[in-house]
């Protein structure tokens, strides 16, 4: 619904707002979510998955009470129990239901003419993204010197250029102070040297500033689960606690809070508990922005390169270059590869542009695979797709890239 902007740019409208409705996302939204739970529940019951709707809370070390209902002791027990956002207590203490969390976001209740975004990360940008398509005027307020801090620069700056030109402002290195509940509002007070206008007034307010494990009030102490000053329940390569048969997946469990690392670790744990040989021992986790464009990498990123003072050769392929970037008239992609210099591995993968969440699959499988670039540019990728600016960019390494001019020095 949102990224459908594509059937617009074929019009030659490109970076044309998206036009949606929001009873028409609302009503797309909730079918999906009410579809995903049916499937779910008939999939528990095919696998004879006792689903019990409660809040439990640790006894000791082999038994869950279920608040007003019966305990359960078990063999053994996984801890999936996620995170929650991040509050700032000093001025986000208002109860306001105007200042709204992710969940509450998510809800969709209306399409408040002013939205605040307090926070540039994630959800900050994906759910502001859609507020702005759905017609708020959105401001964001980033504490750091960038949008989606952590993130290679040159990935972050062609949406970063793009949300210019659909939210309203972006304040970077600028703080809220303060939120006051004024009538029909809340009024911001925020603190940058870019801001021109220090108090402004939003009919919303979204919170999006991290996330924090929920760890607390469950009990974990009297079950011996030790937990690490983080609030994240220490965990080892089988995802075992320190409580021996109580096993943590999923946001408890440490960062990168993503919902496919915890399915991914749920599977370690259940062969574990099996007593199969199984460890966690992954050697990317892929991330994904869904906003439009798309920001998807895996592996090493450029900024760790950096950090660890590690000699990685990178090649990039801009989108300009690609065919099918063309014919969707979104040429402001980018594609990113770094590369072991010696051994020629490609260690991480970083791309921005529509769909980059769906051809990372390829590069998480090479880095797994311990591809080469060499391995990329033989294999034969489908023409015309974005795919090929993977496959491009491996050629790059060895300087012989069909649709880029070879450089001096090859
Ligand atoms: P985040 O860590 O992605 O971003 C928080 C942002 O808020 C950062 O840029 C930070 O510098 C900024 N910030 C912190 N305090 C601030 C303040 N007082 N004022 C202004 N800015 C401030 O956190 P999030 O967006 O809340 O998301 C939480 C986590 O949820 C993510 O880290 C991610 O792991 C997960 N998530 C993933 C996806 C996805 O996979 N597409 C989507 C949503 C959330």
């Amino acid at each position: 619904l949102i990224t459908d902007t594509r059937d617009a740019t074929h019009l030659g409208l490109q970076f044309a707002p998206p036009r949606i409705d929001l009873n028409g996302v609302r009503g797309h939204w909730l079918k999906v979510v009410d579809t995903m739970s049916k499937n779910l529940a008939f999939l528990c019951k095919a696998r004879k998955v006792e689903y019990v709707n409660g809040r439990g809370t640790f006894r000791d070390g082999r038994t869950v009470q279920v608040e007003g209902g019966v305990a359960y002791r078990f063999e053994h027990c996984v801890v999936a129990t996620g995170s929650t956002p991040v509050r700032p207590p000093a001025f986000f203490g208002t109860n306001n239901p105007r200042v709204m969390d992710s969940t509450g976001a998510l809800q969709l209740e209306d399409v408040p003419p002013r939205l605040l975004v307090v926070g540039g990360g994630y959800i900050g940008l994906e759910m502001g993204y859609v507020y702005a398509a759905l017609g708020s005027k959105v401001t964001v307020v980033e504490l750091t010197e960038g949008l989606l801090p952590g993130v290679d620069r040159d990935l972050v700056l062609p949406l970063h250029k793009r949300l210019e030109t659909l939210f309203d402002k972006i304040y970077l290195r600028t703080k809220v102070v303060k939120l006051e509940d004024v009538k029909g509002g809340i009024k911001a007070f925020l603190e940058g040297a870019d801001v021109a206008d220090k108090e402004p007034v939003f009919e919303r307010v979204l919170v999006a500033v991290g996330r924090k494990p929920n760890t607390r009030d469950i009990g974990l102490d009297k079950a011996g689960v030790a937990v690490d000053d983080k609030g994240f329940v220490t965990v080892d390569e089988k995802r075992r606690t320190t409580s021996e048969r109580i096993f943590a997946i999923g946001d408890v469990a440490g960062e990168p809070m993503l919902a496919h690392k915890a399915t991914y670790e749920g599977k370690i744990a259940a062969a574990a508990i099996l007593g199969e040989k199984a460890v966690y021992d992954v050697r990317a986790v892929p991330a994904v922005v869904f906003t439009d464009p798309e920001i998807a990498w895996c592996g090493l990123t450029e900024t760790e390169a950096k950090k660890q003072k590690r000699e990685v050769k990178k090649v990039k392929f801009n989108w300009l270059a690609s065919g099918r970037a063309m014919t969707l008239a979104r040429t402001e992609g980018v594609t990113k590869l770094l590369i072991d210099p010696e051994t020629e591995r490609v260690l991480g993968v970083g791309i921005v542009g529509v769909d980059a969440g769906e051809m990372i699959g390829e590069a998480m499988l090479a880095i797994e695979m311990s591809a080469t670039a060499k391995d990329l540019a033989l294999t034969m990728h489908a023409h015309p797709t974005l795919s090929e600016t993977i496959y491009e960019a491996a050629e790059d390494f060895y300087g012989v890239a069909t649709h880029k001019a070879p450089s001096k020095k090859n």
